[in-house]
């Protein structure tokens, strides 16, 4: 049975050629299971319902298996992380298997942990289980609150032991997206001086995922200026809903402007802007309140990589070439500024636009830092405060300087501010707790938590079901610790 097998397959990232990867078969997991399946990432794929109980789907998601018309292989890039050079990454655990044809255009498959590749220096190509679950249930979940992301179709596990701090056990993530192309691509072809392979990939990227920008007078200023903005949009989309994303090295960022590489990532409970989700960034160099001007650093070293497309045969030419790069760069900053100012006036359900709007949203913030609230409760009641005020009230210490701030926000407020309050300002986020519920549970091969959690956060404005899941975090929640390893 064969059943998607009408699938049309284009793999035009394949086309490049082969100085931008390696072709090479997965490392399946050894007699693997299923662990979940994303129903809306199928729909997504325009593939039927029961995709996964069809055909040798579970063999094709696990490593086991290539469907014809897949062509694995692992991609090379480089890039900088925690601002330092880090020489050539690449694909290490992830693998291409080629590009569908779908009826949302054509859209990239990749496996992650399915095994060694050229990338993948030291380490073992695998992903955990643990891991795996977060970078499922959060892809899913960030699609559903409406920000850039890559999706996810489904996790496939095995009993392999994998060594971590303690030994845990493998699984596999599948990850949809237009393209995975990362700053870091471009930075690898530009730091060794590969000039022509350089080129190929920016005509490549801009005729397949910026066609707009061929025309330009300039391209790769064109491409640089849009992926600013489409950087900025999405950096205002995560500080709006308190999402940190943890490892903001360019090799995680995508040209598409989509969230990438789910690792150590976490979303804010109690409000402090230097929160650090990560607990392997000891300096706190990706903390919550940095993370637009890390996205600005890097949109910079973008900027370094496509130079060399520019004139820059004299020192005059090139410097000005330079100018217009950093330009196109700086038109990231109106651009996170107006984004998170509008994400901002609808959180607090705003009556059109005041010069002193940025203060008010401002001196809301403060309030919240200073009593600790969390960030995911204090804007769904305040989304009720016109109605019910005292659930909010409870959650501050300095209830005065709340009652003051509130004076001033009622009148500011549109008529159908409540509504559009509560589509702006999620109930349900995934927040540590949560993804640890469901990797417990999973850990003793019971995955209905992971399928219940789906559900949930693919309905995040909606009040769940189990008021747990919107809840503050349980006390033993303070102890979990979120880092690098995955
Ligand atoms: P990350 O910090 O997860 O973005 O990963 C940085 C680099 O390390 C990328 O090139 C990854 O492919 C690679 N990498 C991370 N974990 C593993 C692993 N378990 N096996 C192989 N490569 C890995
Ligand atoms: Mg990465
Ligand atoms: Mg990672």
């Amino acid at each position: 049975m064969k059943p998607l097998d009408g699938l049309a397959w284009t793999n035009r990232f394949a086309a490049l050629g082969p100085d931008f990867f390696t072709e090479l078969p997965a490392q399946g997991l050894p007699d693997p299971h299923w662990v979940a399946q994303s129903p809306a990432c199928a729909t997504l794929l325009g593939w039927p319902a029961d995709w996964a109980s069809r055909g040798d789907a579970l063999a094709a998601f696990s490593g086991n298996a290539v469907w014809p018309g897949m062509q694995p292989l692992a991609s090379v890039y480089s890039g900088h992380q925690f601002g330092v050079w880090a020489g050539q990454l690449g694909d290490g655990r992830a693998l291409w298997l080629g590009e569908v044809d779908t009826p949302n255009g054509p859209l990239e498959l990749q496996l992650k942990g399915a095994g060694m590749t050229p990338y993948s220096r030291r380490a073992d190509g695998r992903a955990v289980l643990r891991s795996s679950i977060r970078e499922f249930l959060c892809s899913e979940a960030m699609a559903a609150l409406g920000v850039p992301t890559t999706r996810a179709l489904c996790i496939t596990g095995s009993r392999l032991p994998v060594r971590r701090e303690t030994i845990e056990t493998a699984a596999v993530v599948t990850r949809v997206a237009p393209s995975f192309v990362r700053f870091g691509h471009f930075e690898h072809f530009a730091h060794h001086q590969q000039l022509d392979a350089l080129r190929r990939l920016f005509d490549w990227f801009v005729t397949h995922h910026a066609p707009e920008c061929a025309d330009a007078a300039e391209p790769p200023v064109a491409l640089l200026k849009k992926v600013s903005e489409q950087t900025a949009d999405l950096v205002a989309h995560w500080q709006a809903i308190g999402f940190c994303h943890g490892v903001m090295n360019t090799d995680n960022m995508s040209m598409l402007g989509l969230t990438l590489d789910y690792g150590p990532f976490g979303f804010m409970d109690a409000f402090d802007p230097g929160h650090i989700c990560n607990h392997s960034d000891d300096r706190g160099r990706y903390a919550y309140a940095r993370q637009p001007a890390v996205a600005f650093w890097n949109l910079h070293a973008l900027a370094q990589a496509l130079l060399p497309l520019m004139p820059i045969a004299t020192d005059e030419e090139a410097e000005a070439s330079g100018e217009r790069l950093i330009e196109a760069v700086e038109s990231f900053r109106d651009r996170f500024a107006s984004q998170m100012l509008g994400r901002m006036r609808a959180k607090l359900g705003l009556d059109g636009e005041h010069a002193d709007d940025q203060t008010l949203a401002d001196d809301f913030l403060k309030l919240m830092a200073a009593s600790s609230a969390d960030f995911t409760i204090t804007f769904r009641r305040l989304s009720r405060a016109l109605t019910d005020p005292e659930p909010l009230r409870d959650h501050f210490i300095d209830r005065d300087a709340l009652d003051a701030w509130l004076a001033r926000w009622r009148p500011r407020t549109a008529p159908d501010a409540e509504p559009r309050m509560l589509a702006a300002n999620p109930a349900v986020v995934l927040r540590n707790h949560l993804a640890e519920g469901a990797i417990r549970a999973a850990a003793q091969g019971d995955f209905s938590e992971i399928e219940r959690l789906l559900k949930v956060l693919s309905r995040p404005f909606d009040e769940p079901e189990n008021p747990g899941d919107a809840a503050l975090p349980p006390d033993w929640a303070q102890s979990l610790e979120v880092s690098c390893s995955s």
